[in-house]
């Protein structure tokens, strides 16, 4: 059997943490915001749709120190952290 290490195997280990705590240091690093910049509810074509809206991404997983969100309309991936 190999022998993994603990740390090794923590730093890359998927999780899922509490996703109110992920948005709310997305939104104080910057990669979202809480500002609704127009009225779009979805078109997912406009720069509002593809944008930092908080709102416009669902929080999907942690690895690492890595937070991944995924927009609900265009499906793409932004992380934040290291
Ligand atoms: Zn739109």
């Amino acid at each position: 059997m190999p022998i993994i290490l603990g740390s090794l195997k923590e730093t890359n280990k998927e999780i899922f943490r509490d996703s109110e705590q992920a948005f709310k240091e997305a939104i104080e690093n910057g990669v979202l915001t809480e500002n609704r910049s127009n009225d779009c509810f979805g078109c997912s074509n406009c720069s509002f749709c593809k944008g930092d809206y908080a709102g416009n991404w669902m929080y999907m997983k942690t690895i690492g120190k890595t937070d991944y969100f995924k927009n609900i309309y265009t499906r793409k991936y932004i992380t934040t952290g290291n």
